[in-house]
């Protein structure tokens, strides 16, 4: 015999969650709706209510004094990196399984901080389909995750122990290119430029030429894909640029000892629409210090962010998570606060920048990065009112996904 479980009222629709709360920010609309109500079904919101009382029958949650809004999405994560003092070295000594134990507990802690969507900018082995499968199969375990599989680089390039080393000219990286879109990834990354993280490498220096750039952009078009080009230096962004990439990550304009924007070059990002992808994030921790590289060259970062915004640049704000002790994989909502008081960005716009926009530039704006009628259920509650402050963002008071609550 079955055990006996008890029916609920027939008027009870156990299928409907309702989540109230103080206010709401639907991820565009600087005003916020008001003692809203979103109502969730199998996953989805159904319909977003403002001062009215919750269908009869429905599940409630009530959070109070709370702001709701989308689950973050962070454009720019590697879950194979451990977010130490030396997360290349981890990796170099971690075979597939215990790698994939580090990432699936990087995902938990990105989901707990409100983190709903990450897209991953390079792993090693494709390593991060293997746990974007094992996320689709139970989303209450992580984000959502997107996935390059290990990034295009040159020989000895950016990032080449993650096993992307593409030599032999176009050819070679139509093939990387294709191989990648078999495997099914959601995107193309490539290092368009050195990187602090890796020995022999220099940030500012370009990598990969116009020609073998633009191959592979059009490789991935070809195939549905979009491209995003690691890319610090300004040669290696003009590269990028006029390889046709869809999104540019850091845009810092790193030089061999500062960073100093280019006009002609920032025209040119303009003229083509591309998002920049700004790795601010970075999570206080005692003792906890960015790159000295980065720490010297950081007051002119700044001055080229805001010559970026200055022009009228999407900026969306990506945390690199995992390649420092201050890149932990839940830094991401310390970013919209940086952001604010560093280039003077209201809190709309940058609470955009780790929702709606960052949405639409990982190409998932149809399902993620809003608060409405048929939009995953991915939500994040936090006490105070980030509209009037981001720094709320780190105020966590409820987390769900997929309409599953899970903190
Ligand atoms: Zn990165």
């Amino acid at each position: 015999m079955r055990p006996a479980v008890s029916a609920a009222p027939a008027r009870f629709n156990v299928r409907m969650l309702a989540i109230r709360a103080e206010r709401l920010f639907d991820g565009v609309d600087a005003a916020p709706v008001t003692r809203p109500v979103v109502l969730v079904e199998e996953g989805r919101v159904t319909e977003v209510l403002s001062e009215a009382e919750p269908p009869n029958g429905a599940r409630v949650v009530d959070l109070g004094d709370a702001t709701l809004l989308p689950g973050l999405v962070d454009p720019h994560v590697h879950l194979v990196f451990d977010a130490s003092t030396d997360p290349v070295g981890h990796l170099a000594a971690m075979d597939d399984d215990a790698a994939l134990a580090v990432m699936r507990a990087n995902a938990r802690l990105a989901l707990s901080a409100g983190i709903t969507t990450v897209r991953d900018l390079g792993d090693r082995d494709y390593l991060a389909l293997r746990l974007r499968a094992e996320l689709a199969a139970d989303p209450t375990a992580g984000p959502r995750v997107l996935a390059a599989g290990p990034p295009l680089t040159t020989g000895r390039g950016h990032c080449w122990f993650l096993g992307g080393e593409v030599v032999g000219g176009v050819e070679a990286v139509r093939a990387a290119v294709r191989e990648r879109a078999e495997r099914g990834v959601d995107v193309i990354k490539l290092m368009a430029t050195g990187g602090e993280l890796t020995p022999g490498s220099s940030s500012h220096v370009p990598q990969f030429t116009v020609e073998e750039l633009r191959a592979a952009v059009e490789e991935a078009h070809r195939h549905g894909l979009p491209t995003a080009a690691h890319a610090h230096g300004a040669a290696g962004i003009a590269n990028a640029v006029a390889a046709g990439v869809d999104n540019i990550e850091h845009g810092t304009f790193l030089t061999a000892d500062g960073a100093e924007a280019d006009p002609v070059i920032i025209r040119a990002i303009v003229d083509a629409g591309i998002p920049v992808g700004i790795s601010v994030p970075q999570k206080p921790s005692p003792g906890a210090l960015p790159s000295p590289g980065i720490v010297k060259r950081l007051p002119f970062i700044i001055a080229v962010f805001r010559e970026l915004r200055a022009a009228g640049i999407p900026l969306v704000c990506g945390s690199d998570a995992g390649i420092g002790p201050v890149k932990p994989f839940d830094a991401l909502p310390y970013g919209p606060a940086m952001m604010a008081s560093m280039l003077g960005m209201a809190p709309v716009e940058v609470l955009r920048s780790v929702t709606s926009l960052a949405a639409e530039v990982c190409r998932v704006g149809d399902r993620k990065g809003r608060v409405a009628a048929g939009f995953d259920a991915d939500l994040l509650a936090v006490a105070g009112d980030p509209l009037q402050d981001p720094a709320a963002l780190t105020a966590v008071r409820a987390v769900f996904r997929a309409g599953v609550r899970v903190r």
